[in-house]
């Protein structure tokens, strides 16, 4: 421990400029150069340089920055917490990020502080290789390093052991005296062409699968540079190299953080990136032992109570355009809507203040409160789809092909008259409709409810979970108790004296 405060974080253009690394990045069907000058990726680089600027902004520093027991500045979601209003303090800084882009990049560096922090103090469970846990930890936090993640294999065949899958599941080939070398794929790297890293891993469904004596070859949990030989980044679709102009794709254009398939070629991982390695019960305990699933819903959490923050602007402001606001029925669901964000943020309340011992003195958000979280915030966007659907119903159709047709002088008359809305001229009103479009209809709209359907894991494992953790908790012994003591109260014979006394 040291009391020499360093401060070593990136700004926006540092960021950018480490972004060109010579990675492997497939779009189009060419490799990309530069990730940051490519149409693909150039305003979600751009965007997420914001959050990095954020740190150097004066004004935003105490609320932002923390320095930890190591000495290292950083965000205050980077270091771990020792109490509730370390954590309370952490979610203020987590949606300071989230406001810059309002919650619409899912996976912003904020995403994977909620694991890498906790090797602050946890990196003794990876031993022998716990000095690369620790060295990890100060890598990452005194920079505020931009990591992704990937734990799922690809949906090739879920009915065979992993084992039997070898072809594509990743496992590794041999090691050496300077590291390992792995092969396989996994689904899907979200944000990952525009991260410094990758933390490769399986989920904690697949890990209780695993067996030892079987599986140790795909038990492995290490950090990968997105740079490093062998690694290939195979990206979907993207909607911002799609969006021919902000004005008719205002989110597509700047928030699209892209997913990649992740392919490993008989990559070569040095042992110091190394943090679990052919270890099936480690496999099996890191991600409980970690505080990630915990510390991960609180993030989460912030992120979409801001997303919702938005979405409820957005249909206040839809309704006003159509003049519906006015009605009892549409004012219901928007108080609905209302109700959803303030549900969402009461959770980080819960997460905040409600807290369990971690590693190292730590405290993390209640286990059962983030699961429960993971279940209401997965099931939150389809009504949100659902209520805007409703509400605003044909609105956001009742528009022209682009802006193009907004700068045709001879169409220019007709729409100044038949696409007015209430209170707002037309190329206002086709503006603000475009943007609803977009949050709740286009294909990048269509890709954001996928992905706040199934980003923390598939429905079944979600609940499975719940139930897991409410069994080893004692919850569920708890709550039959319960029942028993009112089934005790009576017999045949009617009351028993006892429940009357
Ligand atoms: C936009 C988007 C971004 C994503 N980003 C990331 C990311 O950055 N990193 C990452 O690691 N992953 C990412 N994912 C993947 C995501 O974590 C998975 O989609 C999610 O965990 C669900 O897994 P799955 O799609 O493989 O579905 P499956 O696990 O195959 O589940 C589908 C359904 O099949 C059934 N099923 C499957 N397996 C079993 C079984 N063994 N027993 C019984 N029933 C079963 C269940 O009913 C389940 O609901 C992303 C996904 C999306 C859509």
């Amino acid at each position: 421990m040291t009391n020499n405060s360093t401060n070593m974080l990136l700004t926006g253009d540092a960021y950018l400029d480490s972004l060109n690394d010579g990675r492997e990045v497939w779009f189009n069907g060419e490799r990309v150069k530069n990730v940051t000058e490519h149409p693909a990726f150039y305003n979600s680089a751009r965007n997420t340089a914001k959050v990095y600027d954020a740190l150097h902004d004066p004004a935003l520093k105490d609320k932002l920055l923390l320095t930890d027991k190591l000495g290292i500045t950083t965000h205050k979601f980077f270091a771990p917490s020792y109490n509730s209003q370390d954590l309370a303090e952490a979610r203020e800084a987590i949606a300071i990020w989230q406001r810059i882009n309002y919650g619409w990049l899912g996976r912003t560096p904020d995403y994977k502080a909620a694991f890498m922090a906790q090797l602050a103090e946890g990196h003794s469970f990876y031993e022998p290789y716990s000095e690369n846990a620790l060295n990890w930890y100060k890598k990452y936090a005194s920079k505020c390093l931009f990591l992704n993640h990937v734990l799922i294999d690809p949906p090739v065949d879920r009915s065979k052991a992993r084992v039997d899958v070898r072809d594509v599941y990743l496992s590794v080939d041999k090691d050496d005296d300077k590291g390992i070398y792995v092969s396989g794929a996994k689904m899907v790297a979200t944000a990952s062409a525009l991260t410094h890293a990758t933390f490769v891993a399986v989920n904690s469904g697949t890990a209780a699968r695993m067996e030892t004596g079987r599986d140790e070859d795909m038990a492995l949990v290490f950090i990968t540079e997105m740079n490093a030989k062998g690694v290939k980044l195979i990206s979907r679709p993207s909607y911002e190299f799609k969006a021919d102009s902000p004005f008719d794709y205002p989110l597509s254009s700047r928030f699209d953080e892209n997913d990649a398939v992740m392919v490993f070629d008989n990559a070569f991982i040095p042992w110091e990136n190394v943090l679990i390695y052919r270890d099936v019960d480690k496999c099996k305990s890191f991600y409980a032992e970690s505080g990630f699933f915990n510390r991960y819903n609180l993030q989460a959490a912030v992120r979409l109570a801001i997303k919702l923050e938005f979405c409820v602007g957005l249909l206040m402001k839809g309704t006003d355009a159509t003049g519906t606001s006015v009605f009892h029925g549409v004012q219901t669901q928007i108080g609905e809507l209302i109700g959803l964000r303030d549900l969402i943020w009461s959770m980080t309340t819960a997460m905040v203040y409600d807290t369990e011992p971690s590693i190292g003195g730590t405290v993390v958000p209640k286990l059962q409160t983030a699961a429960a979280n993971r279940i209401l915030m997965t099931n939150t966007w389809s009504r949100v789809r659902e209520i805007f659907e409703i509400i605003l119903a044909g609105a956001p159709i009742f528009t022209v092909s682009s802006h193009l047709d907004l700068k045709q002088p001879e169409l220019e008359d007709t729409i100044n008259r038949y696409f007015r809305g209430t209170g707002l001229q037309a190329h206002e009103r086709i503006k603000l409709f475009k943007m609803i479009w977009d949050a709740m209809y286009s294909e990048f709209a269509g890709r954001n409810a996928l992905y706040e359907r199934n980003y923390a894991g598939n429905q079944d494992q979600q609940r499975l979970d719940a139930l897991r953790w409410a069994n080893i908790k004692g919850d569920t012994d708890r709550y039959k108790d319960m029942v028993q003591q009112c089934l005790d109260d009576y017999d045949l014979d009617g009351w028993k004296k006892e429940y009357l006394d």
